[in-house]
């Protein structure tokens, strides 16, 4: 049997990186910059007024006091957006809001509040200094500074710093695109009458959430019977442009394996298809396969549901986020003491579904160990991590535990 640590690895080294592109900034956003970023422009743009109120020379108001105030008179109104600046002639103020380029001969801004707000002449009871709430071009950016760095994400602050430099696009490792297959002739789509013995497909929208959620894109989501004709035509129509794909059902040890049947079995490997099934040592999730199609990557997962989603976030979630750049592939571990005796089988890595208890720092078995309890699955918030020689552990141990948080 092969070891959790050997199956990742051979997962790891399948999933890679693509090479980086542009993309729009809409469609930035939660990737990683792939090259450096260098100011096209200064920010500010250019002098500009930090307040509402009146642009002065600061000489001409140097004696403004409460008791006793300076007039003078308005000359021009300057809104932000305004593009012709006429100069501030001495003796005079423009009225000026925030964000109004300065005009020439202007030294200071005396805020609204400290005038009586007139639009005619405007009486003035403070001496600002001078350069007072004046933004200086440059003083945020200078031109050609390097502001973003590779391998930075793109958050809705480095999206704003993009945009108000003019950027329109940015150049960041691209998205996995994952194409999810479920197989088996049982499942129906949710909205469709059951027959018996049929149940809901819940796999393929599961495991695309999965995707998403550890910032990958799907392709494509489809559910085959258990028959190598609809399977293979599904690869055929999106393998070649996918980046993963994951599929769920049909690599056991029965009949009716319809993803080992499409691969020839166990062994069996010609030049496009070279698909591994293997047995690994965890709980659940035994039995795995891995290997290429058409040279694009697959990772062949087992059908039930626990198992599928464990093995998710065992082997592939990782493996999408390193190949993608993105921060923090593997989930936060944590140590927590278990509130109750647990049982786990000989010779398997088992991860069971937890719940737990940051502020206390406990952790409690939420549900059973097999793998078709999905409803607690659903209430977990972690899994437990117990070890491949672990057979018994007792009430108040300390275990290591996956935070899905
Ligand atoms: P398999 O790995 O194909 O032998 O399936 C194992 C178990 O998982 C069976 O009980 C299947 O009915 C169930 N199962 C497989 N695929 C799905 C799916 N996509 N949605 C729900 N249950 C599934
Ligand atoms: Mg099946």
């Amino acid at each position: 049997m092969r070891s959790v640590e050997e199956h990742q690895h051979v997962v790891a080294g399948l999933i890679t990186a693509r090479p980086a592109v542009s993309v729009a900034l809409a469609d930035a956003e939660g990737l990683v910059l792939a090259e450096e970023v260098s100011a096209p422009v200064a920010l500010p743009l250019f002098d500009n007024s930090a307040m509402d109120g009146y642009a002065v020379r600061a000489e001409d108001v140097a004696a403004a006091t409460p008791e006793h105030p300076v007039t003078l008179p308005v000359t021009e109104d300057i809104p932000a957006g305004r593009t012709d600046i006429p100069a501030l002639r001495p003796g005079s103020a423009h009225r000026i809001m925030t964000g109004a380029p300065i005009p020439a001969g202007a030294t200071a801004v005396v805020p609204v509040e400290a005038t009586d707000g007139r639009t005619d002449v405007v009486t003035i009871s403070a001496a600002p200094p001078e350069g007072r709430h004046i933004r200086r071009a440059g003083e945020d950016v200078s031109v050609g500074t390097a502001v973003l760095r590779a391998g930075q994400p793109v958050t809705p602050a480095v999206v704003g710093l993009a945009a108000a430099l003019g950027l329109r696009r940015l150049t960041v490792i691209p998205r996995q695109q994952v194409l999810v297959i479920s197989t088996g002739s049982e499942l129906v789509p949710p909205g469709r009458a059951l027959q018996p013995g049929q149940i809901y497909e819940s796999n393929s929208p599961m495991l695309a959430a999965a995707v998403r959620d550890a910032g990958a894109g799907v392709i494509a989501t489809a559910t085959t019977g258990d028959d190598v004709g609809q399977f293979v035509a599904v690869l055929d129509r999106y393998a070649a442009e996918s980046d993963l794909i994951i599929t769920s059902g049909g690599v056991s040890a029965g009949a009716y394996e319809v993803v080992k049947d499409a691969f020839g079995g166990a062994g069996h490997q010609d030049g496009d298809q070279q698909v591994e099934f293997v047995k690994v040592a965890m709980q659940p999730g035994m039995p795995q396969g891995a290997g290429r199609v058409v040279g694009t990557p697959i990772v062949t997962l087992p059908g039930n549901p626990v198992s599928a989603l464990v093995s998710f976030e065992v082997f592939i979630r990782p493996a999408l986020r390193v190949a993608m750049s993105l921060p923090n592939p593997d989930r936060p571990r944590e140590s927590a003491v278990l509130t109750e005796r647990l049982a786990s089988p000989a010779g398997k890595r088992q991860f069971r579904r937890g719940v737990f208890d940051a502020d206390a720092g406990t952790v409690a078995a939420c549900g059973p160990p097999g793998s078709h309890h999905l409803r607690w699955l659903a209430s977990a918030n972690c899994l437990l991590d117990i070890g491949v020689d672990v057979t018994e552990i007792p009430a108040g141990s300390r275990l290591q535990i996956w935070d899905l948080r």
